[in-house]
This record gives C-alpha cells, structure tokens and sequence, in this order.
C-alpha cells in the first residue's frame, strides 16, 4: 500500500498541474525592442499535455489532424511554428481577458490552431477537398460548424489557420521583371500616394499595371493579407525569419511566425461575438488592427503608427479625408478606420481600448463608416470615457474635422 505522504504528494501535483497548467520553454519568434524579428527563448504556459502543445485555451494542431503537435513531432521550423503560434496566441488572450475584461473571451472555448493548413474553408465539409486550389503564405479565422453527421464531418469550433509558406517568382504573379520592385521602393510610393486601397491592392496595381484588373484575383490569392498599411508595413519590415517582400524578386510569407498576424487574427475571435469573421470589411479589418497594434505594444510600431497612419501621421504628405467610396467594397478603406480608432483611443485616454473594444457591440460587420461606426463610438464613448460630455464634443470635432 502506498505511503499516505506519497498519495497526497501525486494528488497535490495533480491538483496543481489542473490548476495552473504545466510551462515549458521553447524558441519562438518575437520583438526584439527595436521591432525587429528574433528566434529566442520563451515560457509556454497553461499546457493541459507535458509533451504537446495542448493547452487550456488553444491547441496547436498540424494540417487536418485533431490531436496537438508533440514536442519531438516533425522538423524544427514546424515546432518554431507550434511554438510562435502557441506563446502569441496565450499573450493576445491575455490582453483582452485582463486589460479589456472581456467576459466573451474569458469563456470561449479551447480553440483549435492549425499550422500548414493546405486546405481552402468549406462552410458544409469544414475543408474543402485536398486537391482544390491549396492555399499558401496567409492567416484566415473561420466560423464554426454544424459539420455533416452522415458524412462524418464532425461539428468544429471557431479555429485560426496559419497557410505553409512558398516562395514566389514575382513573374507568376504576372508582374514584370523590374528592379524597381524593392521594399523600399514599393513603402515609399505607397505612403506618398492618396490611399484609396489596401496595401494588397496596391502591390497588385504596382506589380501589374494596366494589367491590373486580369490578373488581380492571381495576387490576391497569393498574397492575400488583409489588414492595415501600417501593420503590413511593420510586417514587411521586418523581413528575413518569415517574410521576403520581393527579396531577389521572390515572395514568401509564413504567417505563423509573425506577432502582429497571430494578434490580429485572434483579434477577429475575440471581435466575433459581434463582427462576423467570415468575410472582411474595412470595419472589421481595422478594429483587428487596431488591437494587434495594442496587443503587440512596441513603441517602435506606435512611432510608425504616430508617423504613418494615413488619418493623422505626421510624415504623411496628404492626409486622408473621409470620401463617400470608403463605403463600398471597391474602396474599402481600412486604413480610414484604422486611423478614426486610433485619434478616437486619445481622446478617450486610458480608458480608449476598453471603450473602443464595447464599440462591437453597437455595430456589425457591413456597418457603414459614416452612420453606425461613428454612432457606435459616440455611444461607446458615453458608457466608458471618462469625461463622456466633452469627450463627446471632441469626438464631433474630430468627424467633422475628417469631413465625415
Ligand atoms: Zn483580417
């Protein structure tokens, strides 16, 4: 019979490891101060498995597979993934549980991860068929599903998936061969041009020129990002571990090692209690960014932020105003958005993030610019600001200020 030391020794260990989960450190890519992308060591923490990446709240799973990732399962970049993925993930979490208090993210339920996911969304089959147009170099939140009993699609929960990465000629996006197509080139031309679209519509234009509207649905597929300029920007930036943008004229993206796309793809989770995740608008793409911004923290990214967002930024020659297209879906404006959330956080001051998290609950994901979202951050703003007449007056102030 077992010594009672013993049995209260294993029943104290395993109360704890249920009540605090196990850590473990691993490689994973980060920021380093000065925004640049860094392998370095970090602690995972709330694991459920001491040898997978199976979690209280996210389980990092490969491909189609269900069970999590062992920690001695395939190469070295596909653990650099699981664990990039992982310690992200449980940071972004974080943020919206103990800084926005959010009750909906505190209870959502263990979501599934998945890494070099080939297989496109099926809204009835969860994936579409393996051999169907297999999807490279982006991140995509999909809904959950009722699944399809009698073919033994088993129902699914929310879930983010993380596209392999694959290096791209820039002449099979139908581009030229041009030596002008650097990073430096395409960051400069794109912030000193009036901002009518995304930075994938942009590159598209660059890329293709009159061929543009032909070949567009080429690029996007490949390179389809949504998001902000200045977070693409902060992404491109910091180009070697996961990112070339045109590096000796190829293309690669492995978004399961960049901060800012795991943060903004959770960002839509934790959103789609009111914003649907299934399709993008430029309200829904730029209250993501907005808050990968702010779970990322990096003062690097907020200068680049202070100096570049097409609303307010210091270095930008032209200023955007509000025009009336943002509201369609061929000039989808997430930038616009972007930049109206940022100058609306400062007028709010600390209490800014909380304030424009509860503005979900007032719009939805087609809402216009003009009516829903600027009402829904008048009325957000009555409930959380903290001097909610005046901060009233300026947020009138700044619309008006914007042509809006
Ligand atoms: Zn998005």
């Amino acid at each position: 019979m077992k010594n009672w030391k013993t049995v209260l020794l294993t029943l104290s260990i395993t109360l704890s490891s249920q009540i605090f989960g196990f850590e473990i450190e691993k490689n994973v890519v980060a920021r380093t101060k000065e925004f640049e992308a860094k392998i370095m060591t970090r602690k995972l923490v709330d694991l459920e498995s001491i040898d997978s990446y199976d979690g209280k709240f996210f389980k990092i799973v490969y491909k189609k597979n269900e069970e999590a990732i062992k920690f001695y399962e395939h190469d070295g970049h596909t653990q650099l993934k699981a664990a990039t993925t992982y310690y992200h993930l449980n940071k972004a979490r974080k943020y919206f549980v103990e800084v926005l208090k959010s009750e909906f993210v505190k209870s959502l339920p263990k979501l599934t991860i998945r890494i070099d996911i080939l297989n496109k969304f099926s809204e009835l089959g969860h994936f579409a068929n393996d051999n169907l147009d297999p999807q490279f170099n982006n991140a995509l939140s999909i809904p959950a599903g009722l699944g399809y009993p009698r073919r033994r699609i088993a129902p699914w929960n929310n879930e983010i998936w993380f596209r392999p990465s694959k290096r791209i000629h820039i002449s099979e996006l139908g581009g030229n061969d041009r030596d002008k197509v650097q990073l430096k080139y395409i960051l400069k031309a794109y912030r000193n041009q009036t901002h009518m679209v995304s930075f994938q519509n942009f590159l598209s234009k660059l890329l293709l020129g009159d061929a543009w509207s032909s070949s567009a649905s080429t690029v996007s597929n490949v390179m389809r990002l949504a998001g902000t300029s200045v977070i693409v920007e902060g992404i491109f930036q910091s180009t070697g571990i996961a990112v070339d943008l045109f590096k000796q004229k190829y293309y690669r993206l492995d978004s399961a090692l960049v901060p800012e796309i795991i943060y903004h793809e959770f960002a839509h989770v934790a959103l789609s209690d009111h914003l649907a995740i299934t399709h993008s608008s430029p309200v829904n793409e730029g209250m993501a960014d907005y808050f990968a911004g702010k779970i990322a923290n990096s003062k690097q990214l907020a200068t680049k932020i202070k100096d570049y967002n097409l609303f307010s930024g210091k270095k930008v020659r032209k200023k955007q105003m509000y025009r009336y297209e943002f509201e369609s879906q061929e000039y989808a404006n997430a930038d616009f958005v972007f930049g109206l959330l940022y100058e609306a956080e400062k007028i709010a001051g600390e209490k800014g993030p909380v304030m424009l998290y509860n503005v979900r609950t007032r719009i939805e994901t087609d809402s216009s610019i003009r009516n829903k979202l600027l009402d829904g951050i008048l009325r957000s703003c009555q409930l959380h600001c903290p001097i909610p007449g005046l901060n009233h007056i300026q947020l009138l102030k700044l619309f008006h200020y914007k042509g809006i």
